[in-house]
């Protein structure tokens, strides 16, 4: 596996690559990126793993300087799971003019959900993955379901900006107690994250109901509050919208699929999660 920090080498490597896959991540690699590296390699062609903590994508009272580090143990996972090059480079390499530097806006896409209390979040993803897009110049991007927002707001990009590239939408990788695999999940003490694991339980019961019929907006938010609440956790938001403009849906859900996504604080972490309604891609 090659280890390249600089965009010069990178692009020479493009020109020399037939096709590439790449899996944008910001490192501390866990089992869901791990499934992410996998998918790509799986499509054949070149396997490329960036590991770069954006800092363009953190809001000023954001965990930017605590993120969770640690290219060595990186380098060791990337590679067990098919990576065939690591792209790590330094934030100076990325943004030798610092953060003040162009912008991708896509909008009110990006206001919604998470993009309420992470107003710049979304412009800061969607720049730095166009920035790795011209870089890596890739056939195929593997995103993780986790981020319902994020997959689509780089769809939404690579289709506004005619993107050549297939954006690939990889399932949801959990811990045993159903919790979603998470660097940030490094932050929870250990009753923390057992009562995290309240959250997936939460969204599986609204999908059970929705299975038995229920199509009333409010009564699935309501199952899924009630349980998140009875684990004395308090959601940031618990939302139904259609899963791929993040668009608000009727009081009655008559189109499918929908997504349901929540966000919630426990302890020191930030927690997102989701489940598609009306599909048999929903995990
Ligand atoms: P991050 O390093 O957190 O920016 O994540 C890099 C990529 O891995 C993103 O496309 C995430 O959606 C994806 N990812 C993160 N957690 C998971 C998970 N539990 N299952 C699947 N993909 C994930």
């Amino acid at each position: 596996m090659r280890i390249i920090e600089t965009i010069a080498e990178m692009r020479k490597l493009r020109r020399e690559s037939r096709r590439i896959s790449l899996v944008p991540t910001m490192g501390f690699l866990h089992q869901g990126h791990q499934r992410l590296i996998a998918a790509a390699a799986n499509r054949g062609g070149l396997t490329v793993v960036s590991i770069f903590v954006n800092p363009l994508q953190f809001g000023p009272d954001e965990d930017y300087d605590r993120y969770p580090r640690d290219l060595a143990r990186d380098l060791v996972t990337a590679r067990s799971a098919g990576a065939d090059v690591v792209f790590a480079p330094a934030v100076s390499e990325m943004y030798p003019a610092g953060v003040s530097t162009t912008r991708i806006e896509l909008g009110p896409i990006t206001q919604v959900l998470c993009g309420r209390t992470r107003p710049i979040h979304f412009s800061g993803v969607a720049t730095v993955v166009a920035k790795l897009f011209h870089i890596v110049g890739p056939s195929f991007a593997f995103f993780g379901a986790k981020d319902a927002q994020q997959v689509a707001v780089i769809r939404r990009m690579v289709r506004d900006l005619n993107f050549d590239v297939g954006v690939v939408r990889v399932p949801t990788v959990r811990e045993a107690n159903g919790l979603a695999c998470s660097s940030r999940n490094r932050y929870l003490t250990d009753e923390e994250r057992e009562r995290a694991g309240t959250l997936f339980r939460a969204l599986t019961a609204a999908e059970r109901l929705y299975a038995e019929g229920e199509r009333r907006q409010a009564a699935l938010i309501d199952a899924v509050l009630t349980m998140v609440e009875s684990a004395a956790i308090t959601p940031e938001y618990v939302e139904i919208r259609s899963w791929d403009c993040l668009d608000p849906v009727g009081a009655t859900l008559d189109e499918r699929p929908v997504l349901l996504a929540l966000a919630a604080r426990i302890g020191r972490a930030r927690l997102i999660d989701n489940v598609l309604l009306g599909t048999d891609l929903a995990e």
